[in-house]
């Protein structure tokens, strides 16, 4: 909320310095070089804090939107042909389809094989309510 507060104080400085601008140039033999520069000083103090302040609140939107994203885990699929045993483990590297692996512990003669490999799909995004 602090980011509310800046923005409100910098958009108040750069009315002022508008408005200090506006007399100054308007009222025309009273004009004083100082008004002049300090209406500049904060019209850029009053435009770099709103910079800063429309930054700092799209960093921290950036943020949350990326908090919000999960990324999918991909998962693999290894079956043993003999006796049909199906373990599921995340992806590692070097996995494919049809690829053999370790023998099955029930069947030390037969070798596991990858049979899918596929990203994981969370339950929430299945389920529909009714
Ligand atoms: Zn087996």
């Amino acid at each position: 909320m602090i980011v509310v507060i800046v923005m409100v104080l910098a958009v108040i400085t750069f009315l002022l310095a508008v408005y200090l601008t506006y007399t100054g140039s308007t009222a025309t033999g009273s004009t004083k070089a100082g008004d002049y520069s300090a209406a500049g000083i904060l019209a850029v103090i009053g435009l770099i804090a709103l910079t800063m302040a429309s930054f700092t609140l799209f960093q921290s939107r950036r943020q949350v939107a990326e908090m919000k994203i999960e990324i999918p885990k991909v998962m693999t699929t290894i079956e043993c042909r003999k006796c049909g045993t199906k373990t599921t483990r995340e992806f590692q590297r070097g996995d494919f389809v049809f690829k053999e692996l370790d023998a099955c512990q029930k069947c030390p003669d037969e070798k596991q094989m990858i049979t899918a490999i596929y990203k994981e799909v969370k339950e929430k995004e299945k389920t529909y309510a009714v």
